[in-house]
């Protein structure tokens, strides 16, 4: 069996990804999200062990401790973390995964797995994002700022990602990643 390929998707809050990365699990059942452990609160919409394994801040340090991370980080002053356990099982069986990382995290992937593909996505300009997490109301207005403010850091590094996908119409950027995503298949 082949081993599991993995694919990285990161972008500045708001600009798409779960909605993008949504996408390709449906166009592609070959690949499986791969599921962080946080210590961030569930939204509505959420459950346990499909989007996140939810976490105290105790349960999430000791997992650090315990070397249980690929890769993590504190961002907007909760954790986010990679669990090792997650992509080796997927590597092993030759299950193809899906990371939804911030850019720090989606560059330490690529230290640890170098043949990861890693996608960068951009809103079509800043402005946009703000307004798209307006509409999500799932923040509240000083999260938003929050959000906001590690954008620059996130453009910037964004730049180093092999792929750059702008999120301008949903559909096309939608295409364009499903077309990056079969390129990487294919090699
Ligand atoms: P992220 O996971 O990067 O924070 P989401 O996928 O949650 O972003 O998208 C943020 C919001 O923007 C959601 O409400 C989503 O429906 C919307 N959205 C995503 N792509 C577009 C787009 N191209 N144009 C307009 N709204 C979009
Ligand atoms: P959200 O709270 O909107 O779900 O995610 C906030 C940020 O954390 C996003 O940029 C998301 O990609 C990132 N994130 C989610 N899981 C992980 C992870 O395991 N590691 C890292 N480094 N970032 C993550």
């Amino acid at each position: 069996m082949s081993r599991g390929k993995l694919v990285v998707i990161s972008a500045p809050s708001g600009a798409g990804k779960t909605t993008i990365a949504r996408a390709v699990l449906a166009a592609y059942p070959t690949f499986r999200f791969s599921v962080s452990g946080t210590t961030r609160p569930v939204r509505p919409d959420e459950i346990h062990g499909r989007d996140y394994i939810f976490l105290t801040r105790e349960e999430f340090l000791r997992k650090v401790d315990a070397g249980e991370f690929v890769e993590w980080e504190e961002i907007y002053g909760d954790y986010y973390g990679t669990l090792k356990a997650e992509v080796e099982r997927a590597l092993r069986d030759g299950q193809h995964l899906l990371f939804d990382v911030d850019v720090k995290g989606g560059l330490s992937i690529k230290r640890v797995y170098p043949e990861a593909c890693l996608i960068f996505l951009r809103p079509p300009r800043v402005e946009d994002l703000l307004e798209r997490l307006r509409n999500r109301k799932t923040e509240k207005p000083d999260t938003i700022t929050r959000r906001m403010e590690r954008v620059p850091m996130e453009l910037a590094l964004g730049t180093s990602f092999e792929h750059q996908v702008v999120n301008d119409t949903l559909e096309r950027a939608i295409e364009e990643v499903k077309k990056t995503v079969a390129a990487y298949l294919t090699n």
